[in-house]
């Protein structure tokens, strides 16, 4: 494929037929392709490294072994109290930090919030913040068209949609995505020192997830069976449940669900995994004004997220809070 700068390919859209037109925007991509993806090899191996063992393999292994244990020592309060601890916190520091703070900027928030956030998002062991957060502004500017990281659509994967595709959004394409140019799409998080130490420490954070909740639980009851269960309920199968829900929304909610707003990918609404995204599961919402704060439109519509930041706000930790006027809102929609 010949390199064409962007310049040069639109004067020869103005000068050529509309066959050759088509060629001159599959050498923009190409040239695209470079720029939004780094080259290197062992960026590539260490993600796919991540992905499949500390993404996925353990934490499925560390729900598994919950299922196992709630037969030998049943269901207590303990183990549904550490479970739902940690998958608050940890999908909160995922939607309202990794998310709408970082990648976003959908508001502006403290050094002390920015720290709990970061540490927070680290936990879910989704990569480190900059990796995250780039691969996440690569979806939203090449959403279900070639470049977009996850889509669940064929000509947004370049292989397959249906439930292929439903896979690939969900799992595979961690494994399978080229690694994102940080330096392209985060070039304002990495001139941050603050954002760069977070991203440094990420494995710290990801490692304080699983231990924390591991000894709150033996301190609780001076047992090692309080260490085990707070290791597997709120540290490994926590994990296992946070990324499954979370990864509903590049799956899921790319596919299925209503679409309120006319946006120019397949985006949607789900009530039904509004709760456990944390608000995310209002997709369409999110892609129709993706540096709003709120991601609920409607006063039915329930964003945890949201209400969180509003609370931050409240303490005041988070300010500048970006939301839409409703006749933005109203105008946008079918
Ligand atoms: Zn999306
Ligand atoms: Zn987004």
């Amino acid at each position: 494929m010949s390199e064409v700068s962007t310049e040069t390919a639109e004067l020869l859209i103005e000068k050529t037929s509309i066959g050759e037109t088509i060629n001159v925007h599959q050498s923009i991509n190409s040239d695209d392709d470079r720029k939004i993806n780094t080259q290197s090899d062992y960026l590539f191996k260490a993600q796919r490294w991540h992905a499949l063992w500390v993404s996925n393999l353990i934490p499925l292994a560390g729900f598994i072994a919950g299922v196992v244990l709630a037969f030998y020592w049943g269901v207590g309060w303990l183990e549904v109290g550490m479970l739902f601890v940690m998958y608050f916190l940890t999908i909160m520091g995922v939607e309202v930090g990794f998310h709408r703070f970082f990648s976003h900027k959908s508001f502006e928030a403290s050094k002390t919030l920015t720290v709990i956030l970061g540490a927070l998002g680290s936990m879910v062991a989704q990569g480190p913040v900059i990796y995250w957060c780039a691969n996440h502004r690569r979806h939203h500017k090449h959403a279900d068209k070639k470049g977009d990281p996850h889509s669940p659509h064929a000509e947004g994967n370049q292989r397959y949609g249906g439930l292929k595709g439903l896979w690939y959004a969900h799992v595979v394409w961690q494994m399978h995505s080229k690694t994102p140019n940080s330096a392209y799409f985060t070039k304002d998080l990495l001139k941050i020192p603050l954002v760069r130490w977070i991203n440094k420490t990420y494995f710290l954070w990801l490692i304080l997830g699983v231990l924390l909740p591991a000894a709150v639980g033996f301190l609780i009851t001076w047992d090692y069976k309080g260490a085990v269960i707070g290791f597997i309920w709120g540290g490994l199968g926590r994990l296992f449940l946070v990324n499954h829900f979370t990864y509903t929304v590049t799956s899921v909610c790319h596919v299925v669900g209503k679409q309120p707003f006319k946006t120019t990918e397949h985006s949607r609404n789900n009530w039904f995994l509004s709760i456990p995204t944390f608000g995310q599961a209002w997709h369409n919402n999110h892609h129709a004004f993706p540096y709003s704060a709120v991601v609920n439109f409607k006063w039915w519509q329930i964003d945890l997220g949201g209400m969180m930041i509003r609370i931050f706000k409240g303490l005041g930790m988070a300010s500048n809070l970006k939301i839409p006027p409703q006749e933005m809102i109203y105008r946008k929609q079918q």
